[in-house]
């Protein structure tokens, strides 16, 4: 609830026609996050409205968003887009159920802070605290970032909360942190064990069962001194493999390797296949994905669980004569009565791939960010809020 003259700023999330909703009478200021600063055309928010032709310092087009346009809704001619030119005169300007939008923050340096001093993005952050009354941060897929707009900002506006997305996002990643409902099994997959290896060694602290496919296994694999051929491999990350087999030993978490994977002589959907075990991977060919022996086994080892979190890829699913694993994984999850939790873009699109989005319990809609909840660290996005305690 707020006063009908304030002003709310809101760091754009996934579903901010919540928001436009929730609006009633008051205006808003729209800070962007996404939209790639080098390309061409610069879609901002997925929710009801995307924006095309996004030229900086032009007005912006709206053009219909397939699957969230609903005409019938009542706020849409309460909102008149607005795009940044003179900020201050435009806010200035702003009406009851105007809507501003700015453009991408990452156009500025001091977003980053990156290139500036620190001087010049405190200040950054100050100017932007001053457009408004609220402070609304529903940005979960930025909110690792210490940046300007996310974490300064807040030290400048009484009132800095989290959105409807971010509470979501937070409300199912601690159904398997905290307090989850046991068994818990975490499936780890994608290309690297370096990416992912913060999260592992936090996971095995905390849930009953750890799963890994995915080019990591290679890693993995060697680490026990088998031959893995041409598949890929983190030479450097031997040591922590061994680490982490050794761990899992003393812990609670058990800890799952394929028994079985798909090699194959060229890493191309035209090459010769064969599905073999892992001690026996032929000099020159590439494991490719984990094997229906590792199907199995998994689905097995998921039969008592309760709580499922997947994040990365069985194998290289985006080929599709590697993509079996991934998608009976997918397949798996769906099946479940567990709670299913899926994070991690690659792993996103290939739940979508497997027509399956819609039988998770919850697709996370931050990579990056899930990354860093699952090592266990703090969203600096969300540390900065306040809840309107300042
Ligand atoms: P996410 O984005 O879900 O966190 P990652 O980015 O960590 O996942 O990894 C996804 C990528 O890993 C995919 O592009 C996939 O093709 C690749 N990958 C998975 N298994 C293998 C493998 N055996 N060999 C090569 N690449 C693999
Ligand atoms: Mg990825």
């Amino acid at each position: 609830d707020m006063p009908d003259n304030d002003t709310l700023i809101i760091v754009l999330g996934d579903v901010d026609a919540l928001f436009i909703a929730h609006m009633a009478e008051g205006d808003a200021v729209m800070l962007s996050m996404t939209g790639n600063k080098g390309a061409k055309s610069h879609p901002i928010g997925t929710g009801p409205f995307r924006f095309t032709k996004w030229v900086r310092g032009d007005r912006v087009e709206m053009v219909r968003f397939d699957g969230y346009w609903n005409p019938e809704l009542p706020y849409l001619d309460k909102v008149t887009f607005k795009f940044i030119g003179d900020a201050s005169a435009q806010l200035a300007a702003l009406k009851a159920g105007d809507i501003l939008v700015l453009e991408n923050m990452r156009y500025y340096a001091q977003e980053e802070g990156k290139g500036c001093t620190s001087e010049e993005q405190a200040a950054f952050a100050k100017e932007l605290a001053s457009f408004g009354d609220v402070y609304v941060n529903d940005a979960f897929g930025t909110a690792h970032r210490a940046h300007a707009s996310l974490d300064a900002i807040t030290r400048h506006i009484p009132v800095a909360v989290a959105g409807f997305l971010m509470r979501k996002e937070i409300d199912y990643f601690n159904r398997v942190f905290s307090q989850p409902v046991r068994p818990v099994a975490a499936i780890m997959g994608g290309a690297k064990v370096s990416d992912k290896i913060g999260a592992i060694n936090n996971l095995l602290r905390r849930v009953d069962k750890v799963l890994i496919g995915g080019g990591m296994m290679f890693t993995f694999l060697k680490a026990q001194g088998l031959e893995i051929g041409n598949s890929i491999v983190e030479n450097e990350m031997l040591d922590t493999a061994r680490e982490i087999m050794e761990n899992a030993r003393d812990s609670q978490a058990k800890f799952y390797l394929p028994v079985d994977c798909v090699v194959a002589d060229r890493v191309e959907p035209t090459a010769n296949i064969r599905i073999i075990p892992v001690q026996e991977i032929p000099a020159g060919w590439s494991g490719l994905d984990i094997g229906p022996a590792s199907m199995r086994l998994f689905a097995e080892a998921l039969q008592d669980v309760r709580t499922i979190l997947w994040n990365g890829p069985m194998g290289l699913f985006e080929m599709e004569p590697f993509a079996r694993g991934t998608f009976f994984m997918a397949h798996t999850l769906a099946d479940s009565y567990a709670l299913t939790i899926v994070g991690g873009g690659d792993t996103d699109v290939a739940v979508h791939t497997a027509g399956e989005s819609s039988n998770m319990s919850y697709i996370s809609t931050g990579g990056g960010a899930f990354l860093h909840l699952m090592e266990g660290k703090e969203l600096p996005g969300m540390a900065s809020l306040n809840d309107g305690k300042k």
